[in-house]
């Protein structure tokens, strides 16, 4: 977990551009993120979750496929690691949604997947494959141009946190 962080940036409708093919990051959404750049030192191989408050949002959280940073609004979440969990299901193995139009398996809150809308943590085998598929774990980052508490995690903390909730 890397250090509490602080943003002179108002956070406010920080998500008010998202989009919903959970291919890009809002505008705010990039302004914080060169920010934070800036001002830290950035670990290639990681991933950043920034857990935020106060935002506005009505998501719980945001993470582009294949991206290096996600956003949890903690005002959403009564279950942080699972949301965690969920997002760099997005972010770093490009999981879609149990509902989406893509890979529709259930409608939305119907499943006890951890990629549904749902208290859910299980993964399907098919996603599995892709969590441990290690091409797809180790091109990481597709180029990106560039108060939270970011959460610094490379890829096993992610099978961790991962199998943890396999577990549960
Ligand atoms: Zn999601």
């Amino acid at each position: 977990m890397a250090d509490n962080y602080t943003s002179e940036m108002s956070l406010e409708g920080l998500d008010d551009e998202e989009s919903s093919t959970l291919s890009a990051y809002s505008s705010a959404m990039n302004k914080f993120k060169r920010e934070y750049r800036r001002n830290n030192s950035i670990d290639r191989d990681a991933y950043y979750v920034f857990l935020m408050s106060g935002t506005g949002s009505s998501k719980s959280g945001y993470m582009p496929f294949k991206r290096q940073y996600g956003f949890i609004f903690s005002d959403n979440t009564n279950d942080l690691t699972k949301t965690i969990a969920h997002e760099l299901g997005h972010g770093a193995f490009r999981l879609r949604h149990t509902f989406s139009n893509e890979g529709y398996i259930a409608s939305q809150g119907s499943t006890n997947n951890l990629m549904d809308y749902s208290d859910g943590t299980k993964l399907y085998k098919h996603q599995w494959d892709l969590v441990h598929d290690p091409e797809n774990v180790n091109t990481l980052f597709e180029d990106d141009e560039e108060s939270a508490t970011s959460i610094k995690v490379n890829s096993e903390n992610i099978l961790a946190l991962l199998n943890s909730n396999k577990r549960s």
